[in-house]
């Protein structure tokens, strides 16, 4: 809590742009939970439950999974105990819709500091990133063959530093799905940057800066 206020952390910006690292660190910072949509929907995939299902068609093509399945996740996660003094969204909101319904969300109170963070970054890196990305399907760690190289490999092949599972690239990472992710980004995230300008609690980070940068930087912002 800050001031016996909730913390509302919300992570924007385009896919690769290490919103998932620079959420690891203010969890970490603050104690609060990470609430990640496109985790939580991975999660459900792997599980085959009937939202898993739903949302399956529209991610492997990478585009955005229907408004009211997304709020209806959230909603319950929200409801968590664990999230009783703020949380940290990352994927979420992720258009001008899903940002009124957030700010309509019984959770969000006057009582909550909300600071919403945009990592900027071109998509040329957001390309070279993202292809670059390898994942493990076990704990959910993430590589990158750029700057995060996996210790082992054989052959072709590459396993997880923590749990020694065989690393894949996530069909949402394939070349052609990240251009279309892209395309979607580009044609939701200015009115929900907008959005979040205009509740006057928007700030920018240039993401390029590198990893270390960005991180001062937004723990600059929040504390
Ligand atoms: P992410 O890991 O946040 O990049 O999300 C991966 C995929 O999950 C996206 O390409 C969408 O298909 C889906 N997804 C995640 N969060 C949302 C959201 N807030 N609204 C709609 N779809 C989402």
């Amino acid at each position: 809590m800050i001031d016996n206020k909730k913390r509302i952390v919300v992570l924007l910006g385009p896919p690769g742009a290490g919103k998932g690292t620079q959420a690891e660190l203010i969890i970490k910072e603050f104690s609060i939970p990470h609430i990640s949509t496109g985790n939580i929907l991975r999660g459900a995939i792997q599980e085959g439950t009937s939202l898993g299902k739903k949302a399956n068609a529209y991610m492997t093509k990478g585009e955005l999974v229907p408004d009211e399945l997304v709020i209806k996740l959230v909603e319950e996660r929200v409801q968590r105990n664990d999230c009783r003094e703020g949380a940290l969204f990352d994927g979420f909101p992720r258009n001008k819709t899903q940002a009124e319904m957030f700010f309509r969300m019984d959770y969000i109170t006057e009582n909550s500091k909300i600071s919403a963070i945009l990592i900027d970054l071109p998509d040329e890196e957001v390309i070279k990133r993202l292809s670059n990305r390898r994942y493990c399907p076990n704990c959910k760690s993430i590589f990158n063959l750029i700057h995060k190289i996996p210790k082992k490999k054989i052959n072709d092949t590459y396993y997880c530093d923590n749990c020694g599972s065989e690393l894949i690239i996530r069909d949402d990472d394939k070349v052609q799905t990240i251009k279309n992710r892209l395309k979607v980004y580009h044609s939701t995230a200015g009115p929900l940057i907008e959005y979040f300008k205009k509740k006057n609690v928007l700030h920018v980070v240039d993401g390029s800066t590198g990893q270390k940068r960005v991180s001062e930087e937004i723990l600059d912002i929040l504390t």
